[in-house]
């Protein structure tokens, strides 16, 4: 018989940073995160809404501190690291959730826009995952690394290119992380999500309905939830749950994996 079965999905010593934590897919990570006990770094650009998170996980019962930062930013996030540690005296876990996707055509891209979505999608993650290693290796198999990936990186998209180059290299960079950590007993596994309904993914469907003159955007999610094995969209609790299981000590023998939390999208693909 295994230890207490409630203890493999108890997270409530550990200390999680959640980036883009203050909506959408990273607020339904921070809130899942803290319903099993961890105490909760919300750690966004958007300030208003990164205190409304921690917030209402604290006014829920759980653990939570907002810290505004830019993950394109290097000494916004070595100030992110330094103020997590002073706060709650450790890191145990990150989820590098934040990230952006203005969609435009490979030959009118500029070279701003693509430096800007590397920047925060790829460059922000390596700056934050460097940065915690220290911590994550003093939590030992205690420590995970979560990064969140996506379906674009099975199915490419027109207007996309920037932001598929940026997911691929996550996997690619989260696999490296995860051979270069296992020593220490650290896991570092990837979460792609399929289609989720989100503040940011709303602004794409908005666009989408518009190309095809129909700004009804919810015959469009409508249609595009057929598509789905099981039949609709996500939101920012299904991307959370599943990071949970791989945050809990349930999941300490899965390491350099990309999960695909997508509904069965991909097998469609
Ligand atoms: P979202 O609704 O746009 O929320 C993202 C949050 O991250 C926003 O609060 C955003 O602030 C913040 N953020 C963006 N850039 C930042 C930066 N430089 N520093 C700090 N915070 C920043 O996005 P989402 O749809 O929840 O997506 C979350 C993650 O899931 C992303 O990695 C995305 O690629 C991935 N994903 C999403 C879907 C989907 O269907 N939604 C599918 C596959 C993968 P602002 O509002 O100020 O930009």
């Amino acid at each position: 018989m295994h230890k207490n079965a409630l203890a493999l999905f108890d997270l409530s010593d550990r200390v999680v940073i959640v980036t883009g934590g203050a909506k959408g897919i990273g607020r339904g990570i921070a809130e899942n995160l803290a319903l099993v006990g961890a105490a909760v770094v919300v750690a966004d650009r958007d300030e208003a809404e990164n205190t409304a998170c921690a917030e209402a996980v604290v006014t829920a019962g759980g653990r939570a501190h907002a810290i505004t930062c830019d993950m394109s930013n290097e000494s916004d996030i070595d100030r992110l690291v330094e103020s997590t540690i002073s706060t709650f005296g450790q890191i145990d876990i990150v989820v590098n959730n934040a990230a952006i996707y203005p969609m435009s055509p490979i030959a009118d891209m500029t070279t701003e826009l693509w430096d800007e979505v590397l920047g925060i999608n790829l460059r922000g993650v390596f700056l934050l995952t460097r940065a915690a290693i220290p911590s994550l290796k003093q939590s030992g198999t205690n420590g995970r690394l979560i990064n969140i990936s996506s379906i674009d990186t099975w199915k490419s998209y027109v207007g996309m290119g920037h932001y598929d180059a940026s997911k691929g290299g996550i996997e690619a960079f989260t696999r490296s992380c995860a051979l270069e950590l296992a020593e220490y007993g650290v896991t570092a596994n990837v979460i792609a999500p399929g289609a989720v309904k989100t503040p940011g993914s709303l602004t794409v469907r908005g666009n989408l309905a518009r190309e095809r003159g129909d700004p009804n955007t919810e015959a469009v999610d409508a249609e595009f939830a057929t598509r789905i094995p099981l039949g609709d969209w996500a939101n920012g609790d299904d991307i959370g749950q599943a990071t949970v299981l791989l945050a809990t000590p349930a999941a300490h023998y899965i390491t350099g994996q990309t999960i695909y939390v997508d509904g069965g999208l991909k097998l469609t693909m």
